[in-house]
């Protein structure tokens, strides 16, 4: 249905930010590094994925858009919308794929089965879902999943002595803490404990290091932002010598994605809430990359026409209308971009997906690193 394929950006989104009161009853958490499906109460305008990217049929694209102008603010409802939709749930699933097909190699070679351990502290149900997952995940692709769960009152001696178990096992390639960790534990010193080998988040500061240092490279780049650039290189989307904006800074998402961007040899701003005209900067972008969790910042006229967008922000609105009494949107207006951009990832079903399958894949090449299996 073409009204709830189509956001409305016209109203201030923050202020149709859920309230504080649906923090009390689960529904969508704030999206942290580690991954796992969102619900997906709005569907986005369906159209495909891997290199080259089709159009969504003109009639279909038509159809949507008149629907949508008989619900949404006619100042919203532009002439038409042009733009490839970069499909994250066809790519992520490919990406599974292909990451089960080198296990079931390796595997025959060598009777390795790479092993992936997340260490979950606490009760919080987004994070327990999230590990649920990630442990479907790995079952699917042939993954053994090794799991650790601490009391919310755990010390921070006991997650790192589980950390230090993982590190010194053999059968675990791939070590994970779910974040957000209660606030009696200090992040930075339990994520340094975990073995820069064995570190698939990729958050351990040697390997952010690495990854921003010419001629190095890191042992795993962080999931989501290299999920961000697989669907770039994915969609055929040219890098080298391109200007790119990235909004956000963050240490998870924002500031690799930038590093990657750089190493692929484009030419890279970073945008952040102290930066003076973000909308003029960003329109000089030919790739936007936008990890705010500000819900509908990036309007249609931040947009170079042309320019492809990869939206991580996953923010819940309300939506009366749907059963839920909320949907997800991105950092970006969808309706209003995907009318000048050139490529555009929908929220839900763009980058989401691929934070998982980035995971499934980097667990893959530690067990091959560290069993020199080429
Ligand atoms: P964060 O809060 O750690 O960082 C947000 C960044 O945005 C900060 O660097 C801040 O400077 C910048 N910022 C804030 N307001 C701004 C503004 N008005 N203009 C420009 N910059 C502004 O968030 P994060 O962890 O990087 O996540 C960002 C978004 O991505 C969130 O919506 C989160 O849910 C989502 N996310 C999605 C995935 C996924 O798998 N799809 C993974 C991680 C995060």
């Amino acid at each position: 249905m073409a009204s709830s394929i189509l956001s409305d950006c016209s109203s201030c989104a923050t202020s149709r930010l859920l309230p504080l009161r649906r923090a009390l009853h689960p529904p969508p958490p704030r999206f942290r590094p580690s991954p796992g499906p969102a619900p997906s109460p709005r569907r986005p305008l369906l159209l495909t994925a891997a290199a080259p990217l089709p159009l969504l049929p003109r009639a279909r694209r038509m159809a949507a858009l008149s629907a949508a102008a008989s619900s949404a603010d006619p100042a919203t409802v532009l002439a038409d919308a042009s733009a490839k939709i970069i499909d994250g749930k066809l790519v992520a699933k490919q990406i599974r794929e292909e990451v089960g097909v080198e296990i079931a190699r390796m595997k025959d070679a060598t009777g390795v089965v790479p092993g992936l351990a997340v260490i979950l502290v606490g009760s919080r149900k987004d994070s327990q879902t999230y590990v649920r997952n990630k442990k479907k995940a790995c079952e699917a692709v042939g993954i053994k999943s090794y799991e650790v769960n601490l009391p919310e009152d755990a010390s921070e001696y006991e997650v790192i002595k589980h950390i230090a178990t993982f590190n010194d096992d053999p059968s675990v390639h791939g070590i994970l803490v779910q974040l957000p960790l209660p606030r009696h534990m200090n992040d930075e010193n339990i994520l340094n404990a975990v073995s820069i080998e064995k570190d698939v988040d990729g958050f351990h500061p040697v390997n952010i290091g690495r990854l921003a240092m010419q001629g190095r490279d890191p042992f795993f780049v962080p999931c989501t932002p290299k999920g961000c650039m697989e669907l770039l290189h994915r969609s055929g989307v040219e890098i080298n010598g391109k200007r790119a904006v990235v909004i956000g800074r963050s240490n998870i998402v924002g500031t690799p994605a930038a590093l990657l961007l750089q190493k692929a040899n484009a030419t890279v701003s970073i945008v952040h809430s102290k930066t003076k005209n973000p909308e003029e900067i960003t329109r000089q972008a030919d790739i936007i990359i936008a990890a705010v969790g500000v819900a509908n910042l990036v309007r249609g006229s931040w947009i170079k026409p042309g320019a492809a967008i990869i939206d991580v922000g996953i923010n819940p609105v309300d939506d009366p209308a749907s059963p839920r009494g909320y949907r997800l949107v991105g950092d970006v207006c969808f309706e209003e971009a995907s009318k000048v951009a050139g490529a555009i990832t929908p929220v839900p079903g763009g980058v989401g997906p691929m934070t998982i399958a980035m995971l499934l894949s980097n667990t893959l090449d530690s067990a091959k690193r560290i069993h020199k299996f080429k």
